[in-house]
């Protein structure tokens, strides 16, 4: 079926958390959007979905911090456009061995982005936290304001919302196989797989877990983006210690550091249980996924829970399992730029998110939307997520600690 009657100004493919806060942001601004996903919305099957993802300043990489503050305001203000919550306030706990080189590096990167920052020993950790949180000896733990966590699917269901109120156009169950330029028309000409077609003057690639085998087939371009498989799980706290661990009693959301990277949120989306969680995956391809939890994995987050939480959270195994992609670059940096070649500045890609992108969609959105209309984005630096980073270098932007994502 043609839709040839209309050129949309922006094509959105793609509608997890960053294609939807992007229709959001270009409707916004009065542009006639289409927003397209190959699944039926708010599906399972990418990386937007579920109950919690963590939000925190604390990042090694000192270019990120700023960008989660910003980010942090524009959930707010989409919070306030919509009348509900999808971002919820704690502290960041961070901790690791006090000579690892990442959680150094944290610690440097708040201080030069002036982000208040504590470092407490074993003893002044078990303090703070009441006795909840037990460190090594030889650990460090790091507390910040800015922690949280954000609800995936309410805020993906949110922007879409926002999108249409702002007159955006969605369309589910079409997946996109092709982008081509319409000599004919002008402009882009977007091809689905059941035949539609749909033309536009600028497209936004947000694939997530796809991107690669998307943009080889429509632009030849090889991006080094592979997905992971990774799990979730959840962790049953004791008997009578439940409320210890909620954010109504300041619990914070948390990630330790060293081998096996793991993080977690305060208990919240399901009563009596917490998420514990290694930062990782096994490589896989996003139409043939196993959705099974490894087994291994499970027994470090066993051992790693009984160091930390003794008594108070039951380690024999996990009570509940979800399956998710991560779409992880060399470097664990994004991918957001102009496809270039013969698309030009037509063409947007924001993908490779690497297992930490959901915070920071918002601000991304942002700027894709600004990539499309002023062909640059205001307040931020490209350049550690330009695809030109990866030419003659597959390892892509150089990093002075550990990787934080484990591959299976
Ligand atoms: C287990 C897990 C925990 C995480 N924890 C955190 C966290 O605590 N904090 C954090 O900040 N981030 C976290 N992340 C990362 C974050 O969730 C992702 O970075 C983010 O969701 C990526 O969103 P996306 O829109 O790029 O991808 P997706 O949500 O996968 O969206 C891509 C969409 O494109 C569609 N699509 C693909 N191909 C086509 C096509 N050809 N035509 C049309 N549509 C197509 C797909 O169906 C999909 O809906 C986590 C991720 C996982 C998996």
């Amino acid at each position: 079926m043609e839709n040839s009657s209309k050129i949309f100004d922006v094509i959105v493919i793609g509608a997890g958390v960053m294609g939807s806060s992007t229709a959001y942001q270009t409707a916004m601004r009065g542009l006639n959007t289409l927003l397209l996903d190959q699944f039926d919305f708010l599906h399972h099957r990418g990386s937007s979905h579920g109950e919690s993802r963590t939000i925190r300043a604390t990042y090694p990489e000192d270019y990120y911090s700023n960008m989660v503050l910003e980010s942090s305001r524009l959930w707010e203000k989409a919070e306030a456009e919509i009348g509900y919550k999808v971002y919820f306030k704690t502290i960041q706990f961070d901790m690791g061995p006090s000579d690892d080189k990442a959680l150094r590096a944290v610690i440097s990167s708040c201080k030069k982005n002036s982000i208040p920052v504590r470092v407490l020993d074993h003893h002044q950790v078990y303090e703070e936290f009441s006795g909840t949180i037990e460190l090594q000896r030889d650990w460090i733990g790091v507390v910040t304001e800015h922690g949280g966590v954000i609800k995936p699917t309410k805020a993906v269901a949110m922007f879409q919302t926002l999108a249409v109120k702002n007159g955006a156009m969605l369309r589910d169950n079409m997946e996109v196989i092709e982008i081509k330029r319409d000599e004919v028309k002008g402009g882009l000409m977007v091809c689905t797989k059941s035949g539609e077609k749909f033309w536009g003057k600028k497209c936004v690639v947000t694939v997530g877990a796809w991107m690669k085998n998307l943009v080889k087939e429509v632009t030849g371009l090889d991006l080094p983006i592979q997905p992971l498989e990774a799990t979730v799980h959840y962790w049953k706290i004791k008997e009578g210690h439940e409320a210890k661990f909620t954010l109504k009693t300041g619990f914070p959301t948390f990630a330790s550091y060293g081998e096996p990277y793991i993080y977690g949120t305060p208990s919240l989306e399901f009563p009596g249980l917490i998420k514990i969680s290694e930062h990782g995956g096994r490589p896989c391809e996003p139409n043939e996924r196993t959705w099974a939890a490894p087994p291994l994995v499970v027994d470090s987050l066993r051992q790693w829970i009984e160091g930390r939480f003794g008594n108070l959270i039951d380690h024999n195994g996990p009570v509940m399992t979800q399956s998710c992609m991560y779409t992880m670059t060399p470097d664990e940096d994004f991918v957001i730029d102009f496809v270039g070649g013969d698309f030009g500045k037509d063409v947007v890609v924001g993908g490779g998110f690497s297992g930490h992108g959901f915070k920071m969609a918002p601000l991304v959105g942002r700027i894709l939307a600004d990539l499309v209309t002023v062909g640059e984005a205001k307040g931020v630096d490209l350049k550690y997520f330009s695809i030109e980073r990866f030419k003659g270098n597959p390892a892509g932007n150089v990093k002075d600690f550990e990787d934080q994502v484990n591959t299976h």
